[in-house]
Parts: structure tokens; C-alpha cells; sequence
């Protein structure tokens, strides 16, 4: 039988690519989302698709899910962080009442739940690479905790579903992912370089440039979190690509990758930025069997075809459906 699985969040960047993955190996999949981060197009092609539906809504109020379900992903989130710094309390709002209402749902069908936590929950680590076992460096009252503490409060509820009420829960810790479907008005640093490079704009280096992020390619992501949650593994597993690059780093990699005659400026470093990010995945690779295989040369490739054909150049169209 068809399994029935609900993805919070599925209309956003990693959701639509997730929803996409889902419906190619056979499975339905019902996206829940407010589309107040990510957009209808990204789902538009799935439109009149057998197995898919969409249902909106604002998932920290209520989960309109009717029927037999199968699973629940809950990706719901502000990601990007001029995103949640702007909608702080809708940020906490979805981490801690979304993630209730989205463990509740799990719970009365008796299936499995994902929380798409982050790399967020170690703050600005003082251990490197980040392994599950650190408890993680948060200013709990600074403009980033809005994210980070909702992520850390999701965790803990999980967590508490399960050892409360037996509810089965997997725990994702994603880091920083980038690809195709980003919106090119989303502030995080990929989207940014790719369209400022295609537009011949300076890149906007915050700070030195000397903070490091590893960067992983969504389709390797995505796998994780479905390798994560077809195992009875409840984690937390950091799921992200252990190649780690400065910011400046990467900013001339994309402007030689799209020959742009862009130059490159510094801009102040956003308040609590953390200085350096990078996953020990020991155990995603030897629980779930998994590791990342895009280099980010051909990630970044693929992320400038789609930003190129599409919405990097101020006349591009609007674009649904790019896989
Ligand atoms: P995104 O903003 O593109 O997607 C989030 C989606 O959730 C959007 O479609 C948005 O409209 C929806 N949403 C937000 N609040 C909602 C609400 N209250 N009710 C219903 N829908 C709501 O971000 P993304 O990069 O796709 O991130 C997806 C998830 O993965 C998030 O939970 C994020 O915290 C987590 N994550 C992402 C990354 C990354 O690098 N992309 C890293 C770590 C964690
Ligand atoms: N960044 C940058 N220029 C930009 C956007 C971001 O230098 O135009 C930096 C940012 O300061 C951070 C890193 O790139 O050090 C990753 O930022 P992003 O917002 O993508 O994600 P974060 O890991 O901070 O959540």
C-alpha cells in the first residue's frame, strides 16, 4: 500500500525538494504549509499529481490533516536568518506549538516523526567538528536565539514525546544546505553570492570572511533525512557535508565558477555569527549507511544553472518545477 507521509514545511526549499524525492520512489506525500517563506511555485508542477496534495496553513495553529497518515516531517521554519529575524515570534511560535501539534499528529497515528533540526543548536561551537554528544555555545537572549532556541526546545520536546509517551521521533541536525528552489531574496549566503555574481553585483562578504561554513548539496541532504527517517534510529544525526570553506573562500569560488566581473565587498558580521561550522558524520555514515557525493563545484554548478535560466538576472521569470 502507498504509504501517506506529511511534510510541514513542504513548500519551502528543502521541503519541495523532499516532497519531489518522496513522489518519485512511490510514496503520497500531503504538504502543509503558510507559504510565508516558501512559495507555491515550488510545488506548482506537483499540481494535479495523483499521489500529492497541499493543504495551507499555519502549522503552529493547527495541522488539517484528515485520513490515514503514515509519517511526519517537520520542516516548518523561518531557515534563513534575515528570515527569522524578522518573524521572531512566528519563529518560536512554529519550533515549539508547531513541533507540539506536529508530534501530537504522529502520536495519534502511531508513526513516525522527523524534526529538521540545525547545526544552530551548537551556537558558535567550541568544539570541532561538531559532534551529537556537544551540548552546543547559544547566547540564549541574542536575535539569534528565536531560531536557535525554538530548534533546542524541539529537540527537547521530541525527545520528551518519546520517553513520555513512546512516540517514535528521529531527530535531523541539518547543516547549512543550498541548491536550486533557494529564493533568490532569501539573504543566506549562497543565494546571495550566485545572484549578485550573475547580476555583476559586489558579493557581500560579512565581516573578514574568515567564518567557515560546509556546505552540502540538497539532493545528498534530502537522502539523509529519508535515510534518517526510514531507520529506527532517533538520533540527533547531523546530516550535512563535512567539506568546509571561509565565506571568502567561497565567494571567489563563485566568482570564478561564473566568470562575473563582480568584485567583492565587506559588510559588517551579523550579531553572534558563529566563526566556524563543520559536521562529524561518523555516525549518519555508519548508522544510515549515508555520506554527501556532490563536490561543491558541481552543487554550486547546478545552483548557478537554475539561478541563471531563472531569477538571478532582474528580468528572470518566475520559475516552478526546476528539479
Ligand atoms: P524555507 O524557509 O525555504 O522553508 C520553510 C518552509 O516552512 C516554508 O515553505 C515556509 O513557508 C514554511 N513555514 C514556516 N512557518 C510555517 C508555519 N507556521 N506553518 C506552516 N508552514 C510554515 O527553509 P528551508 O531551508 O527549506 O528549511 C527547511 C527546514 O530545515 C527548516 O525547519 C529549517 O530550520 C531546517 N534547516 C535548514 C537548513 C538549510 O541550510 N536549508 C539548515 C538547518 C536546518
Ligand atoms: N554571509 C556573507 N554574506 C552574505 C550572506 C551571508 O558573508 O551575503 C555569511 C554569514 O555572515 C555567515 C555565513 O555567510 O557567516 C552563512 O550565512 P547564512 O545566512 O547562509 O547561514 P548561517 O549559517 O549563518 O545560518
Amino acid at each position: 500500500m502507498t504509504r501517506r507521509l506529511v511534510v510541514l514545511g513542504g513548500a519551502g526549499f528543502l521541503g519541495s525538494h523532499l516532497c519531489d524525492h518522496l513522489l518519485d520512489r512511490g510514496d503520497g506525500v500531503v504538504c502543509v504549509d503558510d507559504f510565508s517563506t516558501g512559495r507555491r511555485a515550488n510545488v506548482a508542477h506537483l499540481d494535479g499529481h495523483p499521489r500529492f496534495a497541499v493543504v495551507e496553513a499555519d502549522v503552529s495553529r493547527v495541522i488539517p490533516v484528515e485520513g490515514r497518515i503514515d509519517g511526519v516531517f517537520h520542516l516548518a521554519s523561518p531557515a534563513s536568518p534575515p528570515d527569522y529575524l524578522a518573524r521572531p515570534l512566528q519563529t518560536l511560535a512554529v519550533g515549539s506549538e508547531g513541533t507540539r501539534l506536529g508530534l501530537e499528529l504522529a502520536a495519534t497515528h502511531g508513526v513516525r516523526f522527523l524534526l529538521a533540526s540545525t547545526s544552530e543548536v551548537y551556537g558558535d561551537p567550541a568544539v570541532h567538528p561538531q559532534v551529537e554528544s556537544y551540548w552546543g555555545n547559544v547566547n540564549p537572549v541574542g536575535p539569534r536565539s528565536v531560531y536557535d532556541e525554538a530548534k533546542r526546545f524541539a529537540e527537547a520536546l521530541s525527545m520528551a514525546h518519546r520517553r513520555a509517551k513512546g512516540t517514535d521521533v528521529a531527530i535531523a541536525r541539518i547543516f547549512n544546505t543550498y541548491g536550486p528552489r533557494l529564493r533568490p531574496d532569501d539573504g543566506r549566503v549562497v543565494s546571495n553570492f550566485v545572484v549578485q555574481a550573475l547580476r555583476g553585483d559586489d558579493l557581500t562578504v560579512y565581516g573578514d570572511g574568515s567564518q567557515t561554513r560546509s556546505l552540502c548539496y540538497v539532493a545528498d541532504e534530502v537522502a539523509g533525512l529519508v535515510a534518517l527517517f526510514d531507520s529506527d534510529l532517533a538520533g540527533p544525526v547531523n546530516i550535512g557535508n563535512p567539506d568546509e570553506y571561509t565565506m571568502l573562500e567561497l565567494a571567489r569560488t563563485v566568482v570564478t565558477l561564473t566568470g562575473s566581473r563582480a568584485g567583492i565587498v565587506h559588510q559588517p558580521l551579523p550579531v553572534d555569527d558563529p566563526t566556524r561550522r563543520r559536521p562529524d558524520i561518523t555516525l549518519a555514515r555508519r548508522a544510515l549507511g549515508w555520506a554527501p557525493s556532490t563536490s561543491l563545484a558541481d552543487g554550486l554548478a547546478r545552483t548557478v544553472a537554475f539561478f541563471g535560466a531563472n531569477e538571478g538576472r532582474p528580468d528572470g521569470p518566475a520559475i516552478a518545477g526546476y528539479r
